[in-house]
C-alpha cells in the first residue's frame, strides 16, 4: 500500500480495481507511435511491455489530526455495471480500508471529485436488498454544480450509479452540497478544475510547509502532463478540460506533490519541465528538493 505524509496529514491509497487498458480508448492520440518519443520516462511504470497501460481505481484515505476523509469511492460491490471488470464486484475493499485505519463507521467525510461511476461506488453498499450508506457517520461532500448537472444527465459509463450510489445518500440526509473551492478542513481544500465534468474538483492538501494535490480525472494518465492538449473522450467539455490541465500544470508544477487519481504505482510524483513541455517524475517524492529542471514560473 502506498502512503504519504504531508506535514501532519497522512494519506493512504486503497485500491478497488487495477486493470490494464488500451489508452487510446480514453486518449485517441495516445498511439504507440505518439507515445514512443516519451518511452524513456513512460516505461516501464506507465506503459506496459505490451503497450497497454495500468489504470488504478482507488480511494485516497486522508487523515488530519481530527478528520478521517475519503477522496473518491471507486466502483463498489454488487453493482450492475456495463464493463465486465466493474460488474457485480465482490472485493475486500472495506477490510483493506479498515486495515489502513478507517473502519467504515469511523469515516467522518466522503468527498467525490466528480460523480462519474468509478468515483461514487462505495458511497453505498447492499444490505437486505437495499442500497444503504457505507459510511453512516460521514458527511458526503458533493459539488453543488456537479450534482446540478448529473441530476439531469446519465453517466455514459454507468447510468445506474445515480440511483444506487448517489440518491440513497441524499435520501439519508448525509449530503452537503459544496462549492468548488470548499475548505474541507484547515489542511484540505477543493480546487475547481472544470471540464472533465462541469463541477470537477482537485483536492489540495497543505500542512507543515508541504503541499500535495489529488488530480481527480483532469488527468487519467501521466502522459497528459506532456500532452495536455490531447483530447480525452471522457471529458464532458474538451476545451475547458484542456484549459484546466494547462492551468494545473502551471500552478502545481513547481512545489507540489501530485497524486494521480487513476495512476497505478507509482501514484505520486512531480511535474517537471521536459524540453518545451513537461513530464511526470515519480522519483521526486515528499521532501524531495525541487528539481533543477522544474523551474517554470
Ligand atoms: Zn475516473
Amino acid at each position: 500500500m502506498e502512503t504519504w505524509q504531508i506535514g501532519n496529514v497522512s494519506i493512504h491509497r486503497v485500491v478497488d480495481v487495477l486493470q490494464d487498458i488500451d489508452l487510446t480508448f480514453l486518449l485517441p492520440e495516445a498511439t504507440a507511435e505518439n507515445l514512443a518519443p516519451m518511452s524513456a520516462w513512460l516505461r516501464p511504470h506507465f506503459v506496459n511491455a505490451d503497450g497497454s497501460v495500468p489504470l488504478s481505481i482507488h480511494t485516497f484515505l486522508v487523515r488530519t489530526e481530527d478528520t478521517t476523509l475519503l477522496v473518491d469511492t471507486c466502483i463498489g460491490n454488487d453493482k450492475p455495471r456495463p464493463l465486465p471488470e466493474w460488474d457485480h464486484r465482490q472485493s475486500d475493499f472495506l477490510s483493506r480500508l479498515e486495515a489502513a485505519g478507517a473502519p467504515r463507521h469511523g469515516v467522518d467525510a466522503v468527498l467525490c471529485t466528480h460523480l462519474h461511476v468509478d468515483h461514487v461506488g462505495w458511497n453505498t453498499m447492499r444490505e437486505n436488498g437495499r442500497w444503504v450508506p457505507t459510511f453512516p457517520n460521514a458527511r458526503y461532500l458533493i459539488g453543488r454544480e456537479e450534482w446540478g448537472y448529473w441530476e439531469h444527465e446519465d453517466d455514459p459509463f454507468g447510468a445506474e450509479a445515480k440511483n444506487d450510489s448517489i440518491r440513497p445518500i441524499i435520501e439519508s440526509d448525509l449530503v452537503d452540497l459544496v462549492e468548488t473551492d470548499h475548505q474541507v478542513t484547515p489542511e484540505v481544500r477543493l480546487v475547481p478544475t472544470p471540464g472533465h465534468t462541469p463541477g470537477h474538483v482537485s483536492v489540495l492538501i497543505v500542512s507543515g510547509g508541504e503541499r500535495a494535490i489529488i488530480t481527480g480525472d483532469l488527468f487519467h494518465h501521466p502522459v497528459q502532463f506532456a500532452r495536455p492538449q490531447w483530447k480525452d473522450i471522457a471529458d464532458v467539455d474538451s476545451a475547458t478540460a484542456e484549459a484546466s490541465r494547462q492551468a494545473f500544470i502551471e500552478r502545481f508544477g513547481r512545489d507540489t506533490l501530485v497524486l494521480g487519481t487513476h495512476f497505478a504505482s507509482p501514484t505520486s510524483g512531480r511535474i517537471v519541465a521536459d524540453g518545451d513541455t513537461f513530464r511526470f517524475d515519480a522519483t521526486l517524492q515528499p521532501n524531495s528538493p525541487q528539481s533543477a529542471r522544474s523551474t517554470r514560473a
